[in-house]
């Protein structure tokens, strides 16, 4: 059966000596007292190298926050998923809605980062969600069901390697959550199509977290419904008490 994970995107926050603080921090309290579900922190790149090893593997994992859409060469300033795998990072956020807004990600764009992420062991945690225009015209099945396109390509085998995470761009650092309702009746859309393509046991394999304002006051309502298996956490997981908060949800 799928798995429970609470992945914190750390986003572009902590300089070198603060994240490395943050990463002890959490590791120590985490190891005190475990978590009843899998643990992910998405760093920032210059991060990776010095954050793999401070972590105890078992208890937290660590990730990339997004990779190149070319294997290797002259690319001025971009970061392969090989060289993101080589820092002992296992995971690595795509199509997170600021990549798709800010720097012009598409469908196209996305699904040659899935597959590079593949082709070098990551495990993308692959974020789609509607922007608040497409919610109020009742368009967000649809939006998430075209950005699925990007991992739709693959086969069963490497898509069932595949995190998703649902976060609707109007409840990203806006205070605004998804209602438990809203979130459950999308993320039972999306399990849906996942069914759809590949079966319904890949789709029941498939953890679909939930992302967008989640904090500890609200993590449990929202962790709490059938179709959503955890979450993306950007703010609050910057603070290791606020993190954790938000992981005991599920004990
Ligand atoms: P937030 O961000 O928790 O700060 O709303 C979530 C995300 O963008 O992954």
């Amino acid at each position: 059966m799928r798995k429970n994970i609470v992945a914190g995107n750390w986003k572009m926050n902590k300089n070198l000596q603060e994240g490395i603080a943050l990463a002890k921090e959490l590791n120590e309290v985490l190891t005190a007292d475990k978590p009843n579900c899998d643990v992910i922190i998405c760093t920032p790149f210059i991060h990776l190298a010095s954050v793999t090893p401070i972590v105890d593997k078992n208890i937290i994992g660590v990730g990339a926050e997004n990779c190149a859409d070319k294997a290797s060469g002259a690319y001025t300033g971009e970061v392969s998923a090989e060289m993101v795998a080589s820092t002992g990072a296992q995971y690595v956020i795509l199509g997170h809605s600021e990549r798709r807004a800010y720097y012009h990600e598409t469908v196209e764009i996305l699904e040659e980062k899935v597959k590079l992420a593949l082709a070098n062991n990551l495990k993308p945690i692959f974020c789609i969600g509607e922007v608040l225009e497409e919610r109020e015209a009742n368009k967000q099945n649809e939006v998430v069901e075209a950005q699925l396109a990007s991992v739709f390509s693959l086969s069963a085998e490497d898509f069932s390697k595949v995190i998703l995470a649902y976060e609707p761009v109007w409840a990203i650092g806006t205070g605004k959550t998804a209602t438990p309702e809203q979130a459950q009746e999308i993320h039972a859309h999306i399990r849906s199509l996942v069914a759809a393509k590949y079966g319904q046991e890949v789709a029941d394999n498939t953890s679909i977290l939930y992302g967008g304002s989640c904090k500890p006051s609200n993590a449990k309502e929202l962790f709490a419904n059938p179709d959503v298996d955890g979450g993306l956490i950007g703010g609050a997981a910057l603070k290791a008490a606020d993190f954790k908060g938000i992981i005991d949800a599920f004990k």
